[in-house]
């Protein structure tokens, strides 16, 4: 069957296959989606807690304020108002005690945080000037960052075992999912950079409020079917060929082919390159894709018989715990006088190796001597989710096998938080590439088409200082 000419067909329904079909619909285009799960959603879902009866995350998603066209897509599929914007992140040290990191009013980027970082009492004085010259130094390199470590570079600039341990650790960690020994050193200026320097708001963190199976696996396909797309779930596409007439066969789970003449493909690295194998000869930069490593990230579920904290996150520092995060879901009598909790530990191998009942013993104590005003609460159940490639390892050298949205085959796009974004694998990152990849697919320059929404304003000063 060929499909009628102009009708696009996204592989893949994450984010990234998401953002690519909002911005080809709202340009009026068909397009028809075939997604292998059975909801939409992809790494950022949920699943349902029998004991409970609450769809859960498998593990907890945040955004930060630097993330625009993230915020830009759940603006337009109408998700704003399921995320709440924390202006105000509570750390708390190996000294048993609470630091909030915030803007200090009046002070401009990139100064607006210095007085929190001042304050950092478990770091020596030294430390954190150190720490704050560091900072500085990397936002002001421009050039030679992909070829070395953030963890080597830190050790170059003699950065204390403490320093990494409680300063960059808990912000590059999260922020790229990978440890500063991997992570290359340009990814970890670009969280400095965007995240906390050009712009005051930046560093602010938009957690959902809602589940991500409802977010993206309900609400965003209703939109989408809304406006006359094809939303197909439970159905995989194995392969895809190029025709003699240069359109696409796609090859569905079900036994059945498809055929378009514009496809993009929005999956995962490894799945992308076994999909597109049959092209490979044609596209070569296909057989790279299977040598991008992975890392993984756990969600720690714990369900305890009072409450731990009213604070709806923390960050621990120097523990194996490192955000804590409190979802709001029914009330304890309507969850059975359960208190729902979740740790969130990114670049997990460390608790990989673990013994799990010793792990879940050390995040249990870890929560209690954080918050010894709970007193002697008791873990109910728990349930460690780990997804062992949540992200790609953001290594130095790795941008030159990211590939372009835009392949050299004409109509077959790629999108994927994976694909040359310029960022670590982020929600974001799976957005900007869902719309650069159907802005690929475009003969020519479409102004209807939509392009990326524009990063936050840099401050003035920190244009100054840093050259951005
Ligand atoms: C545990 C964890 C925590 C994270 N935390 C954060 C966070 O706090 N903030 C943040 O910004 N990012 C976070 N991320 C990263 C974020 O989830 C990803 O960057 C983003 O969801 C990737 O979207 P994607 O569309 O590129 O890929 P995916 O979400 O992997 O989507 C690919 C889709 O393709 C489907 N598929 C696979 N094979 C086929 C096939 N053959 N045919 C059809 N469909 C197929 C899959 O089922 C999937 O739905 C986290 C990721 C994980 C795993």
């Amino acid at each position: 069957m060929t499909e009628p000419r102009g009708r696009t067909i996204i592989v893949g329904g994450g984010l990234a296959g998401l953002a690519a079909a909002v911005a080809l619909v709202e340009a009026g285009e068909p397009v028809e989606l075939f997604e292998a799960r059975r909801r939409l959603g992809g790494r950022a879902s949920s699943w349902l807690d029998p004991s409970s009866g609450e769809m859960i995350d498998f593990c907890q998603h945040v955004g930060m304020a630097c993330c625009t066209n993230f915020a830009d897509f759940c603006r337009r599929t109408g998700l704003s108002g399921s995320f709440r914007r924390a202006s105000v992140l509570h750390f708390f040290g190996p000294d048993g005690r609470r630091y909030d990191l915030r803007a200090t009013p009046g002070l401009p980027a990139p100064l607006h945080l210095l007085p929190s970082l001042l304050r950092l009492g478990y770091l020596s004085l030294t430390e954190r000037l150190s720490a704050i010259v560091a900072v500085g130094k990397l936002a002001r390199m421009h050039s030679g960052l992909d070829a070395m470590s953030v963890g080597q570079w830190l050790r170059e600039q003699r950065q204390s075992p403490a320093a990494l341990e409680r300063f960059w650790a808990p912000v590059l960690l999260s922020a790229l999912g990978e440890t500063l020994d991997k992570a290359s050193l340009k990814y970890a200026r670009k969280v400095f950079v965007d995240g906390f320097l050009a712009n005051r708001e930046a560093f602010q963190v938009d957690v959902p409020q809602a589940p991500l199976s409802e977010l993206f696996g309900e609400l965003v396909p209703a939109w989408l079917r809304e406006r006359g797309a094809m939303v197909q779930t439970g159905l995989a596409v194995r392969s895809i060929r190029r025709t003699g007439a240069g359109s696409y066969e796609l090859n569905l789970g079900d036994g059945v082919t498809r055929e378009a003449e514009r496809v993009i493909v929005a999956l995962p690295w490894r799945k992308a390159a076994e999909v597109l194998a049959p092209v490979a000869d044609a596209w070569p930069a296909v057989r790279q894709w299977r040598t991008i490593d992975g890392s993984p990230i756990s969600g720690v579920h714990l369900w305890f018989d009072r409450p731990l904290t009213d604070l709806p996150h923390a960050v621990l520092v120097g523990t194996l715990a490192q955000w804590l995060f409190r979802p709001e879901l029914g009330t304890p009598q309507t969850t059975g006088g359960e208190h729902y909790y979740q740790v969130v530990i990114s670049a997990s191998y460390d608790l990989e190796a673990m013994d799990k009942p010793t792990a879940v013993a050390q995040i249990v104590g870890e929560l209690q001597r954080a918050f010894p005003q709970a007193g002697d609460l008791h873990l109910l159940r728990h349930r460690i989710v780990t997804e062992r490639e949540a992200v790609f390892s953001v290594r130095p050298g790795l941008d030159v096998v990211r590939p372009s949205q835009r392949s050299p085959l004409p109509g077959l796009a790629i999108a994927g938080d994976w694909t040359a974004t310029g960022w670590p694998g982020t929600l974001e990152s799976a957005v900007r590439s869902g719309y650069l990849a159907a802005q690929a697919l475009r003969r020519v320059e479409d102004p209807d088409m939509r392009q990326l929404v524009s990063d936050l304003p840099t401050a003035r000063l920190a244009r100054l200082l840093f050259g951005l």
